[in-house]
């Protein structure tokens, strides 16, 4: 009787090149390749998602997927510890942070924070310009947690001379939450300036850093944060499944029964990775591994600074190649975080809904609706794409204009 042979580890895949490297080998090889997209194996079907999160990802990591892990075996605990380390790094908490990773999208994530870090008998102050700030707040009320929020437009950053003042004056502040990427918008937000204010005036502070991660320099321990909150299916180019907090190792140790919730406690969950280096409940294995080979990547394109760099590139020929058709951003170029992108809506003669259903018969999708208040829409330019992806992508939208 043959038996099943579970967690072989997966065949080789030949690495592909990665995007925004056109000069690398193999890249554009293929006839009627684009000059710097990713090759992909489905050919006309591939979909470009301009939607950051999920977005665009590798064959190489989708292939990742293709395996079957028994999530008590040695080999997946050695994968999960291995994760542990390289996400913590990514944040920039090497050594002082611990992972703690969790099923689910990033709002779990942030919900897991929130609700293990921020001490019952706290009181948070949220920094919000946009919708992911709000829905921190949201997140706090529900909990009973006292808060207060401190809002802005969405066309402006937070202030940290603000928050500086509120601070001196609210000595009841325990915690304080920020977005570093609002991706309402696209905006960026001075987390280096927030963070200082912060450890100034001795608070804790939380990010929100899930847009952020791996497009953009992240730093837990500089920051001294007590948490960030990230997930597979942005900057780091997994697909979606898992989000994580890289939380400070003496506050999250001291933070045991803070949770009220069983499955987002992160204490418990931290505790179970020090005990037998396992999930407490079912792990999405095979998101797991894929968010491993999508490390992989990440490392072997440079690190956080060279996708900075290509996904810098792809903003800049989005923003300029739509505004050659007369669109315009929301933002000034000094505040746009090269991650996704708000155009306003012109109206009339311009649709919407002309625009998306027209991008996406040409294997193009953006998303479908405005999340700021302003009528608008948006177009992401992270994920496994290049500049030549963006150009085409410009070059469709101006087709449908001129139908
Ligand atoms: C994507 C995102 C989240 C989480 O969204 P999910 O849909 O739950 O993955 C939270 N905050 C920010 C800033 C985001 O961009």
């Amino acid at each position: 009787m043959r038996t099943v042979i579970d967690n072989q580890l997966p065949p080789a895949v030949a690495p592909l090149p990665l995007s925004g490297r056109a000069t690398g080998p193999g890249a554009d090889t293929a006839p009627g390749a684009i000059p710097g997209a990713v090759p992909d194996t489905a050919g006309p079907e591939r979909v470009l998602l301009l939607t950051p999160g999920p977005l665009t990802t590798s064959d190489r990591t989708r292939a990742a997927l293709n395996h079957d892990w028994g999530s008590r075996d040695a080999r997946f605990i050695a994968l999960t510890s291995r994760l542990r380390e390289r996400l913590a790094a990514v944040a920039g908490g090497t050594g002082t942070h611990e992972t703690v990773l969790l099923p689910g999208s990033g709002t779990f994530a942030v919900e897991a924070a929130i609700q293990s870090l921020v001490p019952r008998d706290g009181r948070a102050l949220v920094l919000a310009n946009g919708a992911y700030g709000r829905r921190m707040a949201e997140m706090l009320r529900r909990l009973g947690r006292a808060h207060d929020t401190m809002q802005w437009a969405e066309h402006e950053p937070v202030d940290p001379a603000a928050l500086d003042r509120r601070l001196a004056a609210e000595p009841a502040v325990t915690d304080v939450l920020v977005v570093q990427c609002e991706t309402t918008s696209g905006i960026l937000n001075p987390v280096d300036e927030v963070a200082s204010a912060v450890r100034r005036h001795g608070r804790r502070l939380m990010v929100d850093a899930m847009s952020a991660i791996g497009a953009l320099p992240v730093a837990a321990a500089r920051w001294n944060a007590s948490a960030v909150m990230a997930s597979s299916n942005k900057g780091l180019e997994g697909v979606p499944g898992i989000g994580f907090v890289v939380a400070e190792r003496a506050h999250l140790a001291a933070s045991a029964g803070v949770a009220a919730s069983l499955s987002l406690d992160l204490h418990a969950q931290w505790d179970g990775f020090r005990r037998d280096g396992q999930w407490r409940f079912t792990p999405p294995v095979q998101v797991a591994a894929a968010l491993d080979a999508a490390l992989d990547q990440l490392d072997e394109e440079g690190g956080v600074p060279a996708r900075h760099a290509r996904y810098a590139r792809n903003c800049r020929v989005l923003v300029d190649g739509m505004r050659a058709l007369g669109f315009q951003t929301l933002l000034p170029d000094a505040l746009q975080a090269p991650v996704i992108v708000t155009f306003r809506d012109p109206g009339p003669p311009f649709s919407f809904e002309r625009f998306y259903d027209a991008l996406q018969a040409q294997g193009i999708v953006i998303y479908p609706g405005k999340l700021t208040r302003e009528p608008s829409f948006r177009i992401g330019c992270i994920g496994a794409i290049g500049a030549a992806d963006l150009a085409r992508a410009v070059r469709v939208a101006g087709d449908t204009l001129r139908r």
